[in-house]
Order: structure tokens, then C-alpha cells, then sequence
């Protein structure tokens, strides 16, 4: 006899103003239930006995079903075999990724910069190319830098393709030559299409941007939220979006985010990325900012899952104000139009 409706250590519950998700973390995926759900289970500790299910008056005796049959839940005889997940966060790498802009002109030293970024173990750097001439020698080039570098996975972003008119096929010869280029998006293409191969990623995409102005970078929407464990637990503790991440704008300056307007120092000025990051508490003061402390996002069912941006809110003098590009309300449950 099952006499306990338990979640999967992997779905987690999370509460908003208006509904309840519960996300699972394994799957990449959630479902909703509603706050009144949400509260029963917390009281319960997680666990519901099945004669309380069974009972006449219980409200989600279906809801419990569709749970069981989406595979979130189960019943079981001993929960307490079934432990939660622990919440932690936990990386040893004092930089994980670096956005890299270049511009037609040389602002820094790339060969310098990868031994710097070697020394705090960065393993992803996404490199945005604003200047479009012989952009395929120009990837290629770039890339051999890294041959030997802590870089595990080298993304690139070309801003303008409608002088230079890339071919797929010349993106996959980067990927060929390269393996560690894992992804590259072309931007003011004449269609949009995405191109999936084994271990390589081709995305044309018809919207511009460019290096200062609002670009729509931080667009909230259900297609970008992700419901894995990375994503979870950093949300719990620190910034998704800037936590332990690093820019080098088109000038070479560091900045957390090459949108943002304050710069700390030239990339050239230092000899350690390790000793700037561990001197400067101010750039890691935004680190720590969580979704738990922003307006509105701290009482929205999806804060865990959804990728944050400090740069464009909607109180450009205020740090903890809603994404700008946001259009839900998690207190009537509706995106706007
Ligand atoms: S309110 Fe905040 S957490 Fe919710 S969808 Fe918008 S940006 Fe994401």
C-alpha cells in the first residue's frame, strides 16, 4: 500500500503572487499548480498521505493524478528514503564565461588576454565581431589563440552580415577546423534559420544590434526560461546573469556586462585577473544581487528560471527594478502584448 504522494527530488516547487510552478530541474520543464497546492505541500513538509487524497473534501485529488501521470510526483510507502536535493551552488572556477567585443581596430592584446583569462579557469567566451570584413580568416584566427586555454567552448556573434554574405558552409569550417567553437549567430541576415549539427550550432537571425544601445539583450520571454539545476541554484544565491561573468568592451575595457556604462580599468593595466577580481569588491558586488531581491521578480513563480539583466530595467537608476524587457505580471498571471 502507497501511503504518501511525494515530488521528485528534481521538481521543486516554487511560489508566486497569483499560481505556483513546480520545476523540474532534470526535464527542463514545469507545470503550474495553484498557491493553495503550494501551501498544503510546504505545511506537509513535501508529503501528502493518501487517505487525505482520498477523502471526499479534498480539493486535488485530481490535480495530485495529473501530477503522478506527468511524472512530477509519486506515491511511496517511505518518503523519508526520497531526501530533497541539496540548495547549493557551487563552482571552482573564478570566471566561467567572458564576452569579448571587437571592433576594427586593435584595443588590447587577445594573446595576454586568454593567459589572464586562463588563471581564473574561464571556459566560455563569447566573442561579438562588429566589424565584418574577412570575418571567416578573422574567426579562425581569433580561435587558435585558445588552442591550449582553459576556453572549453568559443561562441561568436557577427554583428552585420549584409556586406559580407556568410555561407553556412564557411561556418562550418570554423567548427571543423575549431571544435572548441561550439555556436556562432549572424545578426542582419536575410532570413532567420536555425542550424543544428553534432556538437555545432549555426544561427541566422534577421534583427541587428549594436555595441552600446538598447538591443533587446535581457528579452523575457517562456522560450529563454531554463529549468535546470545551474540555473536554479545560482538564482537561489547569486546573479544568473553576471555571476562570475566578465566583459572586455570594443575600447578593451572591463566591464560586468558590455552594455553597462561604468567601466573599471583597461585589460592591458593589469597583470592578474585573479588579483582584479579578488581586490575589486565593487565589480563583485553585482554578483550577489538575486532574483529573490528584485521588485516584482520576487514574487513571480518563474525567478528561478528566468535569465536576469541588470543593465536594461525599468528604473534605469534603480539596481533592483524589474527587467526592462519583462512583460509579465506575476500578480494577474498574464504577459502582456
Ligand atoms: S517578473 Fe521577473 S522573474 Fe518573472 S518573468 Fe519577468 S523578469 Fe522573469
Amino acid at each position: 500500500m502507497n501511503k504518501y504522494f511525494v515530488l521528485y527530488s528534481c521538481c521543486i516547487p516554487v511560489k508566486g503572487a497569483a499560481r505556483s510552478t513546480i520545476c523540474d530541474l532534470q526535464r527542463s520543464s514545469f507545470i503550474f499548480i495553484p498557491n493553495e497546492f503550494y501551501n498544503l505541500l510546504k505545511k506537509n513538509k513535501l508529503k501528502i498521505r493518501y487517505e487525505e487524497i482520498n477523502k471526499k473534501e479534498f480539493k486535488f485529488k485530481k490535480l495530485t493524478e495529473d501530477i503522478v501521470a506527468a511524472e512530477y510526483g509519486f506515491y511511496c510507502d517511505n518518503p523519508d528514503e526520497f531526501p530533497q536535493i541539496e540548495n547549493s551552488f557551487e563552482v571552482p572556477n573564478i570566471i566561467t564565461n567572458i564576452v569579448i567585443d571587437i571592433g576594427k581596430s586593435k584595443t588590447f592584446d587577445f594573446g595576454k588576454l586568454v593567459l589572464k583569462l586562463n588563471d581564473v579557469t574561464c571556459f566560455l567566451a563569447y566573442i561579438r565581431l562588429f566589424d565584418e570584413s574577412d570575418i571567416i580568416n578573422k574567426m579562425s584566427f581569433i580561435s587558435e589563440y585558445f588552442n591550449n586555454s582553459t576556453i572549453r567552448n568559443i561562441q561568436f556573434e557577427i554583428i552585420n552580415n549584409k556586406k559580407s554574405n556568410i555561407s553556412q558552409e564557411g561556418l562550418l569550417s570554423i567548427n571543423a577546423k575549431h571544435p572548441r567553437v561550439k555556436k556562432i549567430i549572424v545578426r542582419n541576415n536575410t532570413i532567420n534559420a536555425i542550424n543544428k549539427f553534432n556538437n555545432f550550432e549555426c544561427i541566422f537571425l534577421k534583427a541587428s544590434i549594436d555595441s552600446t544601445s538598447d538591443c533587446g539583450c535581457g528579452l523575457i520571454s517562456p522560450y529563454n526560461f531554463s529549468p535546470n539545476y545551474s540555473m536554479f541554484f545560482e538564482s537561489l544565491k547569486f546573479n544568473n546573469c553576471l555571476n562570475k561573468k566578465i566583459a572586455i568592451d570594443i575600447n578593451g575595457y572591463i566591464k560586468n556586462c558590455p552594455y553597462h556604462s561604468k567601466n573599471y580599468t583597461h585589460i592591458d593595466e593589469i597583470d592578474s585577473l585573479k588579483d582584479f577580481i579578488a581586490n575589486n569588491t565593487q565589480f563583485r558586488s553585482l554578483w550577489n544581487i538575486t532574483k529573490d531581491q528584485i521588485e516584482v521578480c520576487k514574487d513571480c513563480e518563474f525567478r528561478y528560471i528566468c535569465q536576469d539583466c541588470r543593465v536594461f530595467t525599468k528604473e534605469s537608476e534603480n539596481l533592483y527594478s524589474k527587467p526592462k524587457h519583462c512583460k509579465y505580471n506575476p500578480y494577474e498571471a498574464i504577459w502582456a502584448k
